[in-house]
């Protein structure tokens, strides 16, 4: 996209009001009918080899899969793509990005072939006001969206696109952000959060597969506590916390992806925890199942 074109696209997206911006949705969706509402999904996606091994967390995908309906379209909001501003991947073919370093050739020969959505990429777009969201056409699908998403959907024969998380904002800019796509859940789209709760690299403890440190086990039992709870303003505030949950999430890459989805949660919807388990010391692989 050029740029002027790019400025355009965001000046629209900025000016539309509300109820154009349904409009535009219900264009994109033109001849579809509403849908029962889709459930919202943070998955702890963890290592990387998850996509080409088999174990308990890849079952979990596998299992919540064959339990949703299934989705239209695939919108991921990953730790793996961070921006300056928001964008969402408008691109009919995203590649598959193999953006990590030290692994097995087969990891980087992994291809997921999922098509893109122009129109919902628009559509995503204008649901969102109070910023600018420019349509990508260099990202595409980084592996902490097509590494959970390939376990749940081998086939790739569902649309995917992901929206960017604006590394400038702080955790109540992303929540909202978020609520402000409800509306795709009844058009059949599952928007999926990918990240991990408890992340923290530096602390990683490789004779420690199966488990995790005293204070990533508080940390992530006290966030399970919090979020089956509804406490998400304590969750969004997630910077006074105690010491174990700064160890926790060290930087926010990898948590904002769960504020998505406990942005998206309806009033009385069922909130449930799956792959609840901590891993190599100092990673939780817990994910969130909204509705
Ligand atoms: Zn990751």
């Amino acid at each position: 996209m050029e740029r002027r074109d790019f400025l355009q696209t965001l000046a629209i997206a900025s000016a539309i009001p509300y109820t154009m911006k349904l409009n535009a949705l219900n264009k994109a969706f033109s001849g579809l009918p509403p849908t029962e509402r889709m459930p919202v999904v943070f998955a702890g996606h963890g290592n990387p080899m998850n996509a080409i091994e088999e174990n308990e967390f890849v079952q979990g995908w596998r299992r919540l899969a064959d339990d949703l309906p299934r989705p239209r379209a695939i919108l991921c909001i990953s730790a793996h793509w961070e921006t300056q501003g928001t964008f969402v991947t408008a691109m009919k073919k995203p590649r598959t990005i193999h953006d990590f370093g030290g692994f097995p050739r087969a990891l980087f020969e992994v291809q997921y072939p999922a098509p893109g959505d122009p129109e919902l990429a628009t559509s995503t777009a204008n649901l969102i006001s109070g910023t600018k969201v420019g349509m990508d056409d260099d990202w595409g699908l980084d592996h902490g969206c097509w590494s959970v998403v390939m376990r749940m959907y081998p086939k790739a024969d569902i649309p995917v696109i992901q929206l960017s998380l604006d590394r400038t904002q702080g955790p109540a800019w992303h929540f909202d952000l978020a609520s402000q796509l409800s509306d795709l859940r009844s058009k059949g789209v599952l928007i999926l959060g990918s990240g991990n709760i408890v992340h923290n690299l530096g602390l990683v403890d490789w004779r420690n597969p199966a488990s995790g440190h005293d204070w990533a086990l508080e940390a992530s039992e006290g966030f399970n506590r919090m979020i089956l709870e509804g406490s998400f303003d304590t969750l969004i505030q997630y910077r006074n916390l105690p010491k174990a949950y700064q160890l926790a999430v060290p930087t926010p890459d990898h948590y904002l992806p769960l504020l998505y989805t406990l942005g998206l949660k309806g009033d009385k919807e069922q909130v449930k925890l799956f792959n609840d388990k901590t891993v190599m010391g100092s990673i939780s692989m817990t994910s969130v199942r909204i509705g």
